[in-house]
């Protein structure tokens, strides 16, 4: 992705927090989710509170966004109104906790080992002051497009493609047509 332009500024962030909100321009989903399958049919927003606890920074808030896919029966464009919890831990680049992360595990006896659950939030790493939001929210968008997008639960889908249509004669290329006498003929020949 080009240039980050959702940032938060962590420099000055203590345990009360600070508020984010930004729409999301069409031109920025757009490029933010490139080489995907969904289009944006107007600007989304997002909305987190942060702050900081101890080194890290936690981030929380919400997406919104719509978009539209192929359906994924007939072609026709399904409508995804996306509308998600973002839930982030950030923990510094350089520490120990990072580093962990980054190999997905410590040393499993080790105490200072980072257990992970599913009610965890997901744990990444910031650097410097600020932290780009972009990645995060082009993931948690992505995440709500459903695999198989459908316009509605009922549609129909394309349906059976038509019967072949009956060969004839006519439809043959002309270059069989003297392979196809012999054949008729041998067939009549066969049944004298
Ligand atoms: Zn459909």
């Amino acid at each position: 992705m080009t240039k980050p332009e959702h940032l938060l500024e962590v420099h000055d962030l203590d345990a009360a927090g600070k508020a984010y909100a930004s729409p999301l321009e069409i031109a920025w989903v757009t490029r933010a989710l490139d080489g995907c399958d969904v289009t944006p049919t107007g600007p989304g927003r997002v909305e987190v509170r942060f702050s900081r606890s101890g080194d890290d920074v936690v981030v929380r808030g919400r997406i919104t966004q719509p978009l539209t896919a192929p359906c994924a029966r007939c072609l026709g464009p399904a409508t995804i109104d996306v509308d998600t919890e973002l839930s982030l831990l950030l923990v510094p680049a350089a520490s120990q906790k990072a580093a962990y992360a980054r190999g997905r595990s410590g040393p499993p006896d080790d105490p200072r080992r980072e257990e992970t659950s599913p009610a965890d939030a997901d744990l990444d790493v910031y650097e410097g002051d600020h932290v780009a939001l972009d990645g995060f929210v082009r993931e948690a968008i992505l995440l709500e497009v459903p695999p198989f997008p459908l316009c509605s639960a009922s549609c129909p889908g394309i349906g059976a493609p038509p019967e072949a249509p009956v060969t004839t004669a006519g439809d043959i290329d002309p270059r069989l047509q003297p392979l196809l006498a012999l054949s008729a003929r041998l067939k009549k020949d066969g049944k004298d």
